[in-house]
């Protein structure tokens, strides 16, 4: 608790790449008939859907109504390990269909589009960020799930934000000082919490970056008697409002055991869907972002996961060019921190 602490600028990596255009909304008929040809191709195909809190409620409810998944991706990737299924679909972005893969080599894993990716990745490129931690060799390199899987093998551990401050507070014990990356608010905030000697790589995820302390503090007056529940990939003065931080599936929990009816949740909204399953009678409030509409580049809600729709879950057999493939050797190297980080949470 008494390390050191340092931070230096990395490189930032302009990650101002055009968004995918959003999909068109379905009528209530095209979502019934591809609601029942998808159940129908999981049987036949002898496959599982495998599907992240952030995508479309619809997504979500398919995945649960036929058997699948629905969590954060390291839970994701556990359960496509342990399901009997030869076939994962996994509906998310990139990163999460390739830990899936490194997880269950064995198997097939496919994605309704490799389209979907996530900020936090593209502006961490391995090249960069194995020259950034070129220039710390005593320290140990810890990585966010959400990078790619040359990433992950450059790292010596992968955690997810569930995990992410008692593996630092480990580390830091055994006087271990960290280089990490991507998310610069996560980072920031596993410093302060725990105090150790870390050196942040500057990313950041569009969805949260995109929560304003102004616009908050708004909302909490509107509703004095709300809770606040912010995701830790959201700007520090956003999280100083909270009063929880967690990762999604500690949102969901805090969501059923908060004393308060009313919670405003500062992450993607997608997550609405099972915090309402998990505390009906709770009215969710969504943080407000930059802007509305146009001039908001998420309105809280990621632009890669809204990629994942009906339509091309119903095709995801019928297509090449929607399977993961994840280089052998690069698949070794990120297997031994992927394993580390489940071995922590299983110890
Ligand atoms: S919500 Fe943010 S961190 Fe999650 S996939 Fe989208 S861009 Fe990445």
């Amino acid at each position: 608790m008494t390390g050191e602490v340092s931070i230096q600028a990395p490189p930032i990596i302009d990650i101002d790449v055009p968004l995918p255009v959003p999909p068109r909304a379905l009528t209530a008929q095209e979502q019934s008939r591809l609601q029942t040809e998808i159940k129908i191709l999981l049987e036949q195909h002898n496959a599982v859907l495998i599907a992240h809190y952030y995508t479309d409620p619809e997504i979500q409810a398919l995945a649960e109504a036929t058997g699948g998944f629905v969590g954060d991706s390291l839970e994701m990737a556990k359960f496509g390990a342990r399901h009997p299924a030869q076939t994962l679909i996994i509906a998310g972005v990139k990163f999460m269909g390739e830990t899936a893969k490194i997880l269950s080599p064995e198997k097939r894993v496919i994605m309704p589009t490799l389209e979907a990716t996530c900020s936090l990745d593209l502006g961490c490129p391995e090249q960069a960020f194995s020259e950034f931690c070129d220039q710390y060799p005593q320290r140990t390199v810890v990585v966010y799930a959400n990078t790619s899987a040359a990433v992950k093998a450059r790292a010596d551990w992968v955690i997810t934000s569930s995990i992410a401050l008692d593996v630092i507070d480990y580390l830091d014990r055994a006087g271990e000082k960290i280089i990490w990356g991507p998310d610069r608010h996560l980072g920031r905030y596993i410093q302060q919490q725990t105090g150790a000697d870390m050196v942040l790589w500057q990313g950041h995820c569009i969805v949260h970056d995109e929560f304003k302390t102004k616009a908050l503090k708004q909302t909490m007056a509107q509703h004095p008697d709300a809770a606040v529940l912010v995701h830790p990939e959201s700007p520090a003065e956003v999280i100083e409002l909270a009063d929880v931080v967690g990762s999604t599936s500690q949102l969901i929990k805090a969501a059923q055991t908060l004393s308060q009816q009313k919670l405003i949740v500062a992450t993607d909204k997608g997550i609405f869907f099972k915090m309402q399953q998990a505390a009906p009678e709770k009215t969710l409030i969504i943080a407000p972002t930059a802007g509305e509409g146009a001039t908001c580049r998420s309105c809280a809600h990621c632009p890669w996961m809204k990629m994942n729709v009906l339509e091309n879950l119903a095709t995801v057999f019928d297509r090449n060019d929607v399977e993961i493939h994840v280089d052998p050797v690069v698949a070794e190297r990120a297997l031994v921190p992927l394993t580390r980080m489940v071995e922590f949470v299983n110890r």
